[in-house]
């Protein structure tokens, strides 16, 4: 297929920001507003404008062409065009880090493994406590060397951990190794939202988690599992236990009690960056990817999943654009011009 610079039917713009989509008075989608070095453009579609900006940024762009809940169109004096629940239901896997400690050797006493040359996040594992058979959790695990310099690297850039929680990682791992894992919650029962304050500042973010109780037994069933681990032959070799991070919002609470735990989750639970579902599928667009009640308007990016994939969520995306591309083909030109990969 060669590079995209080098197709004749596409054009790529560099430092591009959509601003607008826009709809006539017959709710067609006809092209879109585009800001390039402070000037605003205008791009008209022969067929169809689609979205594609993100399960965060999507629902601004709809928002800003007045697709939308009424009410918050309403807020920003925005005209409806379709009342939808656009940037609704934000989901996101999210994960807890449960850290367990380990004397010299534990990641190079396994047979079959040697967990040092084993990069992180290589090792990656699915389990299901629901009885379905459908995983409800993901294990990431990864091995530390004494005073290996990763957590003090992640909390500042990956994991927005705060200090106590930071520093307390980092003293155990000044002590003994350690073998960490992110515990991921798969399908979460708890929604957040997306909330356009304004079109001149950046979408708000609003995770929701834990909103629903049922997460906390489920997050909570998962660390007690893994916590298991150190009452195993191997993990006893070792004298390994569980790294007890510095919570003071936890203080009062009995270690280890569920309460610890439920309260454990809501201070170190944060996002594995998967977020989705804000104009789901069902909801806000139909079966075709098409938005209900426009014509001509699609959104092909995370904003439609309708649930949340049990695993990361950047290959379901490119499936979901794969799919988009045959839909569009097929209305355009018919069913013989989709090329199947075998
Ligand atoms: C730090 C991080 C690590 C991740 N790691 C993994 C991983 O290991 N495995 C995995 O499967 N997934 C991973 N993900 C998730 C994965 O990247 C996303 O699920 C996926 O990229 C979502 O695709 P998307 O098309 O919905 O949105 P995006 O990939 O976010 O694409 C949206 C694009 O639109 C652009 N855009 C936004 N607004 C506008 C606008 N107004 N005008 C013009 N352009 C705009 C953005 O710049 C962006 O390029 C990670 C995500 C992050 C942030």
């Amino acid at each position: 297929m060669g590079l995209p610079k080098k197709r004749k039917n596409l054009v790529i713009l560099k430092n591009a920001l959509a601003t607008k989509i826009l709809i006539d008075s017959t709710k067609t989608a006809i092209g879109v507003e585009v800001e390039i070095n402070g000037k605003r453009n205008r791009f008209y579609a022969s067929k169809e404008v689609i979205a594609s900006a993100g399960a965060v940024d999507t629902p601004k762009l709809l928002v800003a062409s007045g697709v939308g809940a009424a009410a918050d169109l309403a807020a920003l004096g925005i005209d409806v065009v379709s009342d939808l629940p656009v940037g609704k239901d934000l989901q996101d896997h999210l994960f807890v880090p449960v850290v367990l400690t380990g004397s010299t050797d534990i990641g190079t006493a396994l047979p079959v493994v040697d967990l040092r040359t084993i990069g992180f996040p290589t090792l990656n594992g699915f389990f299901a406590l629901n009885g379905t058979g459908r995983p409800d959790l993901q294990i990431i695990p990864f091995y530390m060397d004494m005073a290996s310099p990763f957590f003090a690297f992640a909390c500042a850039n990956n994991f927005n951990f705060n200090d106590d929680i930071c520093s307390s990682l980092i003293n155990a791992n000044q002590k003994s190794e350690l073998f960490a894992i992110l515990l991921v919650l798969l399908h979460p029962k708890s929604r957040g939202e997306i909330k356009i304050r304004s079109l001149n500042s950046a979408p708000e973010i609003y995770t929701g988690y834990f909103s629903n109780a049922d997460d906390f037994e489920t997050v909570t069933a998962g660390i007690r599992r893994i916590i298991n681990l150190t009452e195993t032959e191997y993990f006893r070799g070792f004298n390994s236990e569980v790294a007890r991070a510095n919570l003071p919002a936890c203080d009062g609470l009995e270690y280890m009690s569920d309460e610890y735990w439920e309260c454990y989750a809501l201070q170190t639970g944060t996002t594995l960056y998967h977020p989705a579902g804000t104009c789901a599928m069902g909801r806000v667009v139909d079966a075709e990817l098409k938005v209900l009640g426009v014509d001509r308007l699609r959104v092909v990016d995370a904003s439609v999943f309708p649930s949340m994939p049990s695993g990361n969520t950047n290959a379901p995306v490119i499936m979901v654009a794969e799919r988009a591309a045959d839909l569009i083909i097929q209305q355009y030109y018919g069913n013989q011009n989709i090329v199947t990969v075998p």
